[in-house]
């Protein structure tokens, strides 16, 4: 329990039972008082409303004396009742016995499920508090860990198999040149695709856990545009297509240039993979009052507005199989938007079956007169 709310416990039992006391001598004296806001004198309203946790407090008969509001926010409270089974049983269980007890439950909270923790305590031996804390966000926080790690398992096995296998057929083929020649391109592509994985998985951890080495700067959106297309000419130039850029004059955004020329080329690299040989791609900028958006567009295959939906998910592929020849790992535009979030902005994306996508990342811009670095902070 955190040394704050064990003050505050200890200050609320002396309230409490000092409150106790006189409701008692009141009761002697044949007054006709409800025995329930009077045991919490002003004082210890005051204390609870401070604690961080949401407080329930009961008398031993379980009726609520004081329930603070995060209390009802959070579904635990209904009316003057407790609104959770489980939590009122502990509460009679420590009445009776008055051992602290505490448990994780889920409630519903409204149309929510929230995860909170319970603990129940005895508060001199006439009362008893519960203390609620949400776990939400933690569960949800733990939820994605354990699902990252399992997909990452998943993705490195597919290469690594693929490794080992190709490894095998080229001692198999030893007597045969053109089969080894063979093998060992197939042995390359996969060795590049894992290390591509690799890269692309320490990447979103650093700018999930915020950890980037640099103070952001003011960037050159048109450097960015180059030398994001640069990046990506090999992909370019084995399909034979033509990237143009074009870029408003002087625009400039305050950031980190790898990690935005990491996110246009990303977003290159699809659009070329996702068009036909000799298509067309274009990755422009424009500027409205606050923002710079650079947008990347394709007129390759596209996809449905489901789809498009959830591509910003990790690991998600519209058409896993294709994953094999694009060389695809589902990690590219969750980078993406990581990228765009850590710089106060956004990525959107439009597209239909065959009629070609286009991307959008929208960052605040840079104003002129901001540029020697009192602009908006990242
Ligand atoms: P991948 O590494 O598989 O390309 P991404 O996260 O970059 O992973 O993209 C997720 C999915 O979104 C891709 O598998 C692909 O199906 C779809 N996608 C992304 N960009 C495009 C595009 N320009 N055109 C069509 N589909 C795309």
């Amino acid at each position: 329990m955190e040394i704050t709310t064990i003050v505050a416990l200890t200050f609320i039992g002396g309230l409490v039972l000092g409150a106790g006391f006189a409701l008692a001598i009141r009761r002697d004296h044949g007054a006709k008082h409800e025995p329930t806001r009077e045991t919490i004198p002003p004082g210890a309203d005051a204390v609870l409303s401070v604690l961080p946790s949401s407080v329930v407090l009961l008398d031993g008969a379980g009726s609520v004396l004081k329930a603070t509001a995060p209390a009802y926010a959070l579904g635990v409270m209904r009316g003057q009742e407790l609104a959770v089974p489980e939590i009122s049983r502990m509460v009679q269980q420590v009445a009776r016995d008055g051992q602290v007890r505490e448990d994780d439950l889920r409630v519903e909270a409204g149309s929510n499920l929230v995860h909170i923790h319970a603990r129940v305590a005895p508060l001199t031996s006439r009362y008893v508090i519960v203390l609620i804390d949400e776990r939400t966000q933690a569960e949800r926080a733990t939820e994605l860990r354990r699902d990252f790690v399992a997909n990452v398992s998943h993705e490195l096995k597919t290469p690594a198999g693929a490794i080992a296998v190709l490894a095998e057929a080229i001692q198999a083929a030893s007597h045969d040149p053109d089969a080894v020649a063979y093998f060992a391109a197939r042995l390359n592509d996969e060795s590049n695709r894992m290390t591509r994985l690799v890269e692309q998985i320490i990447d979103l951890s650093r700018l999930q856990h915020d950890v980037l080495d640099d103070d952001p700067v003011p960037v050159d959106v048109e450097q960015i545009l180059a030398d994001a297309a640069a990046a990506v000419h090999h992909a370019v130039e084995a399909k034979s297509i033509s990237i143009e850029t074009s870029c408003v004059p002087d625009l400039k955004v305050r950031g980190h240039p790898g990690q935005l020329e990491s996110a246009v080329s990303n977003l290159l690299e699809n659009a070329v993979a996702y068009s036909a040989d000799g298509a067309v791609v274009r990755a422009s900028a424009t500027v409205t009052d606050e923002n710079a958006h650079i947008t990347v567009s394709d007129t390759g295959v596209g996809m449905s507005s489901d789809q498009t939906e959830r591509i910003f998910e990790r690991f998600y592929r519209v058409d896993p199989s294709r994953g094999r020849t694009t060389g695809g790992s589902g990690l590219g535009l969750s980078i993406v938007k990581h990228i765009a979030a850590s710089h106060g902005g956004t990525v959107s994306a439009k597209s239909a079956p065959g009629a070609g996508s286009v991307f959008t990342i929208t960052v605040p811009r840079l104003k002129n007169d901001t540029v020697d670095g009192s602009g908006p902070q990242l």
